[in-house]
């Protein structure tokens, strides 16, 4: 199944340690947890903390990991800059700023140098507080997992069943496509579970929903097809998060 659903889409901005979202890397794998934080640039004691890793632990292939911000930023203050402009800026409160600098607000210096303290509720973004579950979209067999592979990395997961079965919603969602996607998936469907998760079930050879409808968990949604770049009948399954491919392995039973 080597040339099957060869998906390129997002490749650059999953892979890239310095994408815009920021919150959240996927392991490349081979890695230890210290080291990676470092790459990242990220405290590697916060980095481990969030993740619930050893700092010599080896990162596994395809993790979904949290990125801890730093607990304060320092900024200069320039022409302009008001509490309120850098509270805004960083997502703090005017009393955070104050309470970490001995200013006068309403006569900031300009050049002068203000802790930004970053440690108040947004300092580990809220996928902590657990992820959401996935039921198997169907009954198959794994034909390709998750993560790097010969021509390129794998942003799916390939569970090939014959032709016609049918496909299940992973969870709760509204459907958000239920079209043809592009060459590489063919007939697809995408779900958004909320919580910035969302799965999508490509190849189909039939859709069974419409853009717009809610379905619930177990719902059949799709059926196992050939269409898109796939030689053979599978369902390539993937998990979003914030737009972002996972492995959907982390999220199944
Ligand atoms: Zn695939």
């Amino acid at each position: 199944m080597g040339r099957s659903c060869f998906v390129f889409l997002l490749l650059l901005f999953c892979i890239s340690p310095a994408a815009s979202a920021d919150d959240f890397y996927i392991s490349r794998g081979g890695e230890q947890a210290a080291e990676a934080a470092e790459a990242l640039g990220v405290d590697a004691e916060l980095f481990c903390a969030a993740n619930d890793l050893d700092a010599g632990e080896f990162l596994s292939e395809g993790r979904l990991l949290i990125l801890p911000r730093p607990l304060s930023v320092t900024v200069t203050v320039k022409e302009g800059t008001t509490l309120y402009s850098l509270a805004r800026a960083h997502g703090v409160t005017v009393a955070d700023i104050l309470a970490a600098n001995a200013v006068d607000p309403r006569a900031l210096p300009v050049g002068a140098e203000l802790v930004i303290p970053l440690d108040g509720a947004e300092a580990v973004p809220a996928m902590a507080d657990g992820m959401i579950r996935l039921n198997w979209p169907l009954d198959g067999v794994i034909t390709s997992p998750f993560g790097e592979r010969d021509l390129g990395y794998h942003y799916g997961l390939d569970i090939a069943a014959e032709e016609g079965t049918r496909i299940y919603a992973a969870a709760e969602g509204i459907i958000t496509e239920a079209d043809w996607k592009n060459d590489a998936y063919g007939y697809a469907v995408m779900i958004d579970h909320g919580s910035g998760i969302s799965t999508l079930y490509g190849h189909c050879s039939r859709l069974l929903v419409e853009e717009g409808s809610r379905v619930m968990a177990g719902d059949a949604v799709a059926l196992v097809g050939n269409t898109g770049n796939s030689t053979g009948p599978h369902v390539h399954f993937e998990v979003r998060r914030e737009n972002c491919c996972s492995d959907p392995m982390l999220y199944l039973p």
